[in-house]
């Protein structure tokens, strides 16, 4: 083991220096050292100079023994121990070329001495250190030994740290210091250094250092907003980014705050209890609210662990910001709860069942309808164990059909009776409910309840019916007043089919017969509300015209508004004509009336005349002077007269047989040639004296016409007609003849005559009608003779008309059915 030698920080002058001893006066010795020094002065002198080194000796002793105890510390040292030596000590200082001693150091200092705490840093051995130089040192960065090297002589000493490489190449960290050795002189003589193997350390630092720092960035980069808070305090120590970020505090903000100023007041009494009560060291806080600095409310998951930080008691919290999940959850829940209100509230039955058939909701409604007291009671519970009736068994059946088949049931109508025993309609429909694999995992059921609707149905349908069937024409219309419908009334009535009137105006039924202040009228009625009533001279679409009886008013929906029009009408064209018949009618009777009188008149003079004649003529042949000569004559005028009369009787007995319908009719099989023959051979006597031809045109080809008639009552109107003709025809003629048409012969009786005046040819037929009024009379006549003659040639099948004019003469047509020719 090496020792110090210690001679070699003694430095050796030129002049002469010894220790010796010397001797007190009581003997006793005490160490000098001698110094002596020649003097030139003039010539030379010696200086001689004793210094008592007792205290010296003293001190160089314990130095001695500091030394050897030095040795021993020096090598049981744990720390590293080495001395550098210079060959030759420099003068280190601000005159000196730094550079150039540097570069003689780096070449002459070597270590001198190695402790073996030294050796084993660097697992060398002696030799391979001692007599090495820093350029050896050095190999491969002198410029940074350098460095250090003049740090250390500036300084007079260096603390550095520094790595390096054992021998084998191993990385080693190493602390050191370095403190210079000088001369007396103040020269540096070369250095020594204690250094330290730190490189365990240096690991456990420096893993340290990078597991703080690796917290420090999972903290400070952490997504959660993470924070630390003093528990005496509730003040944050810390908040990382996220923090920051999330609640809208800057980070010297959040160190100012308490962790109570991001609860809304309302948490803070609950915050306190918690914090206070909460003993674990990793606490899971649950769900808490927060307020941002910015006010809003978040909802924040919370996680906190005891830690102690800066010496105090600290709890780290991680807040998961779960405002999401909960508005989520709570619009779910509100949804759910809106959901269920709203099903609750609904006045339709809903409900909700299992693959099994077995009800898992039922709304109020439906509860009702089962009959139960609460919801509680049906859940779980099939159709069958519900109703267990005949409509459970086709519920329960149904249930189970659809969920088979996986097919929903819509709108189907059902009787349903209620727990109250009354029936109900229902309208039913059950849509299966599936999972996610598409699998039937039950259903879902609305029944609505169409009661109502079904009531209203019928009511409608009878309404509509009534309306449909209805006698009366119904229109109903828009407000601008285009028909949206009309019955099948209006369809008879007019003409119209609904297709075609359907979206037209009214109008198309106007005649133009109507004035128009009457639509004025009608329009302003019924825009007021109003109802109006009036009659309507229309028109088919045929062109016809018909009057209706109209009822018109308006439709008001709910909110009193006018959206329709609506227009009942009768066809009151048959009262029209019985009204208008009516008035003939009395005109008639007026007429028959003033006939009456007329034929009264008449018949006063007709019946007298002839009756005067007759007891006139009588007397006078009862008369003894009666001149016999004149008998004939007499006797002529009797027969004559009493014939006049009975015509006229005859007449008045068949107009009252006719009109009692009491005329009776024999019809027979007629020859047209002979009979017109027999009418010719009498009229031809009757004709004779007067200025008339009579003619009477027989075809040749026609002896073989023959018609279906009676025929005393078919000569009654060829007299009839004859009679007439001969009594206004004074000159001319009078002719008859006759032609085939179709199935008729028609016969006409012509004269050229007076004449009929046009206004008197369609009731010359009438019953007392003569063209000469009583106070006009000329020819005479009852005015029975064309009325019983018409109404012969009826009864026989037959028609007659009249072709005449004033003056001109008369052509009296009729026809009877022909037989055969
Ligand atoms: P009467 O001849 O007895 O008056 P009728 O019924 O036979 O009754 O005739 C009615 C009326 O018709 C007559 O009064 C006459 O005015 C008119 N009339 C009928 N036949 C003729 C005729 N051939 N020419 C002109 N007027 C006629």
């Amino acid at each position: 083991m090496p020792t110090l030698n210690f001679s070699r920080f003694t430095m050796i002058s030129n002049h002469k220096i010894w220790e010796g001893v010397h001797l007190r006066k009581d003997g006793t010795s005490f160490p000098v050292e001698v110094s002596l020094k020649i003097v030139q002065f003039e010539r030379d002198y010696l200086i001689s100079v004793v210094r008592d080194i007792t205290e010296r000796k003293h001190a160089q002793e314990a130095i001695f023994g500091a030394a050897q105890k030095m040795d021993a510390f020096f090598d049981q040292s744990l720390d590293g121990f080495f001395f550098m030596m210079l060959d030759e000590p420099i003068e280190w200082n601000d005159q000196a070329d730094k550079n150039q001693l540097l570069e003689y150091v780096f070449s002459n200092q070597r270590i001198t001495k190695i402790n073996h705490a030294m050796l084993d840093q660097y697992g060398a051995t002696t030799d391979q250190f001692i007599g090495i130089t820093p350029n050896e040192m050095f190999r491969h960065d002198v410029e940074q030994g350098k460095n250090e090297w003049r740090k250390l002589f500036d300084q007079g000493k260096l603390h550095n740290e520094t790595d390096e490489r054992k021998l084998s190449g191993e990385q080693i960290f190493v602390e050191g210091d370095y403190i210079c050795l000088y001369d007396s002189e103040g020269r540096i003589t070369g250095h020594f250094g204690i250094q330290r193997d730190v490189t365990q350390g240096k690991r456990m630092v420096h893993a340290i250092v990078e597991s703080e720092r690796k917290y420090h960035y999972l903290f400070e980069n952490n997504p959660a907003p993470m924070w630390i808070y003093d528990l005496d305090t509730f003040s944050f120590l810390e908040v990382n980014r996220a923090a920051v970020d999330h609640y809208g505090y800057s980070h010297q903000e959040f160190l100012k705050m308490t962790i109570k100023d991001i609860r809304p007041l309302d948490d803070i009494v609950r915050l306190l209890t918690d914090v206070e009560s909460t003993q674990q060291i990793l606490n899971h806080a649950g769900t808490w609210r927060h307020r941002k600095k910015n006010g809003a409310i978040i909802y924040v998951d919370i996680t906190s662990h005891l830690i102690d930080f800066e010496e105090k008691q600290a709890r780290l919290v991680i807040s998961t910001d779960i405002s999401d999940r909960i508005n989520a959850q709570l619009d779910l829940e509100a949804e759910k709860k809106l959901l269920r209100t709203l099903i609750d509230n609904l006045p339709d039955p809903i409900y909700v069942k299992d693959r099994e058939g077995r009800k898992m909701l039922a709304n109020m409604a439906d509860v009702q309808n089962i009959g139960c007291a609460s919801e509680a009671d049906t859940l779980g519970k099939t159709d069958l164990e519900l109703f267990g009736n005949a409509i459970g068994k086709r519920g329960y059946d149904e249930d189970l059909r659809i969920m088979e088949n996986g097919q929903a049931m819509l709108n189907r109508e059902e009787i349903f009776t209620k727990s109250d025993g009354f029936h109900r309609w229902l309208l039913t429909s059950k849509v299966p409910l599936f999972d996610q694999y598409g699998k039937t995992i039950g259903l879902v059921g609305i029944g609505r309840d169409i009661t109502g609707i079904k009531k209203a149905e019928e009511q409608i349908n009878k309404l509509t019916k009534s309306i449909e069937q209805s006698p009366s024409t119904i229109i109903i219309t828009d407000t601008k007043g285009n028909i949206e419908y009309v019955n099948p009334k209006f369809s008879e009535i007019t003409g119209y089919t609904k297709e075609e009137v359907i979206g037209k105006n009214p109008r198309i039924l106007k005649s133009g017969e109507m004035p128009a202040a009457v639509y004025l009228q009608l329009w302003e009625a019924i825009t007021s509300g109003e109802v109006w009533r009036g009659e309507f001279l229309n028109r088919k679409k045929n062109g016809a015209l018909y009057w209706e009886w109209a009822t018109m008013t308006s439709i008001r929906n709910e909110a009193g508004e006018i959206t329709n029009y609506i227009a009942i009408k009768e066809d009151i064209s048959l009262r029209k004509q019985m009204e208008a018949d009516l008035i003939v009618s009395k005109e008639k009777a007026e007429e028959s009336d003033r006939l009456k009188s007329a034929f009264l008149a008449n018949m006063s003079h007709e019946i007298r005349t002839p009756l005067n004649s007759i007891i006139g003529f009588s007397e006078l042949l009862a008369d003894k002077t009666f001149n016999t000569d004149q008998k004939d004559d007499f006797i002529h005028h009797i027969i004559a007269n009493g014939n006049n009369r009975l015509a006229i009787i005859s007449d008045i007995m068949d107009i009252s047989k006719m009109e009692s319908g009491e005329l009776k009719i024999h019809k027979d099989q007629i020859n047209v040639i002979e009979l017109i023959s027999k009418i010719r051979s009498q009229y031809a006597i009757q004709i004779e004296g007067k200025e008339i031809e009579f003619k009477v045109d027989i075809p040749d080809n026609m002896s073989e016409i023959e018609i279906l008639a009676d025929e005393d009552r078919l000569m009654q109107v060829f007299n009839n007609l004859l009679s007439n003709a001969l009594k206004f025809t004074s000159q001319g003629s009078v002719q008859i003849d006759f032609q085939i048409q179709c199935r008729m012969v028609e016969f006409c009786v012509s004269d050229t005559g007076i004449g009929i005046p046009d206004e008197f040819h369609a009731k010359i037929f009438d019953r007392f009608r003569q063209v000469e009024d009583s106070s006009t009379r000329k020819f005479g006549g009852n005015g029975l003779g064309l009325a019983i003659t018409k109404n012969l040639i009826e009864l026989m099948g037959g028609e007659i008309r009249l072709e005449s004019q004033l003056g001109k003469g008369a052509a009296f047509y009729f026809t009877i059915p022909l037989i055969k020719y």
